[in-house]
């Protein structure tokens, strides 16, 4: 498929045998390989294989393989380690021996291998490999030794990442394979496990497992070979592209991996950006970021800092800049000759959408919340001029952000009252999962202000925006700001301008997926 030597695998996952040649095709123009599993096929006779060579369920296999153009693995996992159908280990492990004969490779548990052997396969096509679908066991290297020490192709060890820190261990693995001279698959199940996944191969991994499309998925956090190959682009990266990604928790549903890998790829950048799901910030900089700790040789180029860490993060940076610094919060680290400092582009990202509509300077502003983004939207509008009011619904808790910025706090209903032209809504009201379809504020203190901004962005069309709308007042979407602050980081960490047409799409596809699936 490509040139480069990362090797995507598509994995069939059909429950028919005509299903999964149709699958194949469509795989084979794809993937630069296929596995097919055959312990999915519920209309797959197995027989019993006394005679695997001749067996009616060898041809057919023959036949899977003969349809493809790229190399095929063939896979009749056990069900002791995932696999789909209870057949005798016997018939399972001839058939498998057989299809060694002709198939780019077979894969094996290292369970059977000795049983595998009685059918005498040819072990130069074998791929034996080792699973834990419950977490990482203490002792790899001593499994790694034993499996490394069956004859083979190829060795595969997956495990299941319960939390990010996990997916280091695929990555020594991986190092360690490379100094022995050796072919292994290493990767960790799971949504943690996802750099894995992405940067694996990049790592030496013998290649990675992509499905073929939502819900043909033979394993947890298992990523579609479109996302792979064209949204995170594995057959480009290599050890030397540079990293950037999210943390925070949760990040599952950030639309900045779609916005930022979407814009590299328009500028061609050898730049990946991946979500990192960590809850513990001083654990993850201790063994991902820190030069001096780190577990992991990566090209980090630098982060984006997502709740609930935004505040916590700058004591463990090198340096932060002004804003950052008057807010208290950082949404960006920019990774500089190993040191770390932190941006907060959150304030222009804010800021931007609004400037465009109306000059700012003694503007009247209403921003009803009193949190994160309600600080970093109050400093930006102070900054550039404009009265600000603050509406809470606990004025008591708002203390700091008087104190920080002057500002009076008002009890949210007082809004209808108020003289401000410009209303920002800065609480999650109206956000799909929390109060889709409500509005922190009535419609009749929204009409005939000059400009409503809804800082909530999913989903883009909020009750507070066509209630506005209906009140005659300009409207400014959520999404201006999302896309503004990402395109201010990509700029930070590419020094080139991002394409905002192609993040706003990539938001837009993302949120839209986001409402669809939940
Ligand atoms: P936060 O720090 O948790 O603050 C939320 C604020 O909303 C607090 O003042 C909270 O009041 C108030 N609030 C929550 N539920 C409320 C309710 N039912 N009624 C009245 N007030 C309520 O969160 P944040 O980081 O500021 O983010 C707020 C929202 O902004 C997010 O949910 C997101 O939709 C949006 N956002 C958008 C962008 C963007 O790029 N467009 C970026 C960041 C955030 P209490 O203090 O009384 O709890």
């Amino acid at each position: 498929m490509s040139e480069s030597s990362v090797r995507v695998c598509a994995v069939i996952t059909e429950e028919t045998i005509d299903a999964a040649r149709a699958a194949i095709k469509r795989a084979a123009s794809v993937a630069d390989m296929i596995e097919v599993r055959l312990d999915y096929l519920i209309d797959f006779d197995f027989g019993d294989n006394a005679d695997a060579h001749t067996s009616a369920s060898l041809h057919i296999v023959r036949t899977l393989v003969s349809d493809s153009s790229v190399p095929v693995i063939i896979t009749f996992r056990s069900p002791s380690e995932g696999g789909h159908r209870q057949v005798d280990d016997d018939v399972r492990l001839r058939l498998l021996a057989a299809a060694t004969q002709f198939a780019g490779y077979c894969d094996v548990e290292a369970a059977h291998y000795e049983q595998l052997l009685r059918f005498s396969p040819d072990t130069g096509r074998l791929i034996v490999s080792y699973h834990d679908f419950s977490g990482m066991p203490a002792d790899l290297d001593a499994i790694y030794e034993r499996l490394t020490s069956l004859p083979a192709a190829v060795h595969k060890i997956v495990t299941h990442a319960l939390k990010i820190t996990d997916s280091l261990a695929s990555f020594k693995l991986l190092a360690r394979a490379h100094t022995d001279n050796r072919k292994l698959i290493a990767l960790a199940m799971g949504e943690a496990g996802l750099m894995t996944r992405v940067l694996g191969p990049a790592f030496g991994s013998f290649l990675t497992y992509g499905s073929l499309g939502t819900g043909k998925e033979s394993a947890a956090g298992q990523l579609s070979c479109d996302e792979l190959i064209n949204l995170y682009r594995v057959r480009r990266i290599s050890r030397a592209t540079s990293i950037a990604g999210i943390i925070g928790s949760p990040v599952g549903h950030s639309a900045s991996p779609a916005m930022h890998n979407r814009a590299f790829a328009e500028l061609n950048l050898d730049f990946v950006y991946l979500p990192f799901e960590a809850q513990d910030l001083a654990r993850f900089f201790d063994r991902f970021i820190l030069k001096a700790t780190r577990e992991i040789d990566w090209n980090l180029a630098g982060l984006s800092v997502t709740i609930p860490h935004k505040r916590e993060v700058v004591s463990v940076l090198d340096e932060i800049n002004e804003t950052a610094s008057k807010t208290g919060a950082v949404n960006t680290i920019v990774m500089k000759d190993d040191r770390l400092i932190g941006y907060n582009t959150d304030v222009q990202g804010a800021i931007e959408p609004l400037e465009r509509v109306l000059p700012l300077a003694g503007a009247r502003c209403a921003v009803i919340g009193a949190g994160g983004v309600a600080r970093a939207v109050i400093y930006g509008l102070l900054e550039r001029g404009a009265r600000v009011q603050v509406f809470a619904r606990s004025p008591e808790k708002a203390r700091d952000l008087v104190d920080s910025f002057s500002v009076s706090v008002s009890p949210i209903d007082a809004l209808e009252s108020s003289d401000a032209e410009i209303v920002i809504n800065a609480t999650p009201i109206g956000m799909h999962g929390h109060s889709q379809g409500s509005s922190p504020v009535t419609k009749d203190s929204l009409r005939e202000r000059r400009v409503a901004y809804d800082l909530v962005y999913n989903p883009i069309e909020t009750r507070f925006l066509t209630d506005a709308r209906e009140g005659g007042c300009t409207t400014i979407s959520g999404l201006d700001m999302l896309v503004a602050q990402a395109a201010l980081q990509f700029e930070l960490w590419t020094g080139q301008p991002a394409s905002i047409e192609v993040m706003r799409s990539a938001a837009t596809a993302k949120i839209a997926e986001r409402l669809t699936q939940e």
